[in-house]
């Protein structure tokens, strides 16, 4: 069965006349997916029951049922979401100052091997489709009964391997007539896809991007992050710089803060050169532990020497406010743990 959600409204007026119905059905539809978020076809009733019917047979909803719900004392909430195909995927609600944003899933598992993540013990199993990213949004809004305001793709997967959905699903969640969520208000986070960073810059699209960097010389990045080995720190940064060139953005770089490992004043040292000059931001990250996992959380005061080596030196730096810390806050914990039950 199809999976409604997988369309963006262009695609789903054309899927509508293809089926012998009125292109306007699929505004009609949109407003009940995303606007008032119902389960099911026969709530649509402004729909004929034909088309009800029609719908039911041949288009499922892709309504996810929560698996696992953890709250955390500020707020966050972290949910095990199951997909229908026996697969389960993780999205995190954190509430900021600046509204209720939601940390997606990209893809089941993932390639890339990060050596700091939780998913690395986790096979890749598969893309997630458009729909499958964006009910995550739309399960996490019927839950709590609100809006969402922004969406960062920093959850399981490599959002720029499974390109086309992402891209997709950025269309839905943007639609005027839908979830309505500003193409400024998304976040994309990349591992460092050096091709896939030139074809967003040719998107135009307005969303922010984001580069987990994490480290300052090859040898010290490609031990924590294979991708290195396929597109090294030179051609990542003339990526971010062409990127800056093409789309005018400013580039956000996640760098998580590893106790002895990258987060020395040599290591600042290095970022500031490679960064010097760039319309960018450095979002400073204190690392979760994880289970097994190599890294440990550096000491407050290194990751304030980093950040204020850095601000002193012309780069902007801010430290990410942990939350969460007592829930599974790295992405792919909470699935992680449940795969072992
Ligand atoms: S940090 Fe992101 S890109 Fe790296 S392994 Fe984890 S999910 Fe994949």
């Amino acid at each position: 069965m199809k999976n409604i959600k997988d369309y963006d409204l262009q695609d789903l007026q054309e899927e509508l006349v293809s089926i012998g119905e009125k292109k306007y059905r699929a505004e009609q539809i949109f407003k009940w997916l995303y606007i008032e978020k119902v389960k099911t076809f026969d709530e649509m009733t402004n729909l004929s029951i034909e088309l009800r019917e029609k719908l039911k047979d041949n288009y499922s909803m892709c309504n996810y049922n929560i698996l696992k719900k953890q709250e955390s004392s500020d707020g966050t909430k972290k949910y095990l979401f199951d997909v229908l195909d026996g697969n389960a995927i993780e999205t995190v609600l954190m509430q900021y100052h600046h509204g209720k944003t939601v940390c997606v899933s990209s893809q089941i598992g993932c390639k890339m091997g990060c050596k700091f993540c939780a998913s690395t013990g986790v096979q890749f199993i598969r893309n997630l489709s458009a729909g499958e990213i964006v009910e995550q949004i739309v399960a996490v809004e019927q839950d709590i009964g609100d809006r969402i305001s922004n969406i960062v793709f920093m959850g399981i997967g490599e959002p720029l391997d499974n390109y086309d959905n992402v891209i997709k699903a950025i269309n839905i969640l943007n639609n005027q007539k839908g979830l309505n969520i500003g193409t400024r208000h998304i976040s994309v986070s990349t591992s460092g896809l050096v091709p896939k960073i030139y074809d967003l810059a040719n998107e135009n699209i307005q969303c922010t991007l984001s580069i987990s960097l994490h480290a300052t010389t090859d040898e010290q990045r490609s031990s924590m992050m294979p991708i290195n080995n396929r597109y090294n720190i030179n051609e990542l940064m003339k990526a971010c710089k062409d990127y800056i060139k093409i789309t005018n953005k400013r580039i956000s770089f996640e760098y998580a803060l590893a106790k002895d490992n990258n987060d020395n004043l040599e290591d600042a040292k290095r970022l500031v050169k490679l960064l010097k000059g760039m319309l960018c931001h450095v979002n400073l990250i204190p690392i979760n532990k994880i289970e097994n996992g190599q890294y440990s959380k550096s000491t407050n005061e290194n990751i304030l020497k980093f950040r204020d080596y850095l601000n002193d030196n012309g780069i902007v730096a801010t430290i990410r406010r942990e939350l969460g810390s007592d829930i599974d806050a790295a992405c792919g914990q909470l699935r992680r743990k449940n795969l072992k039950k």
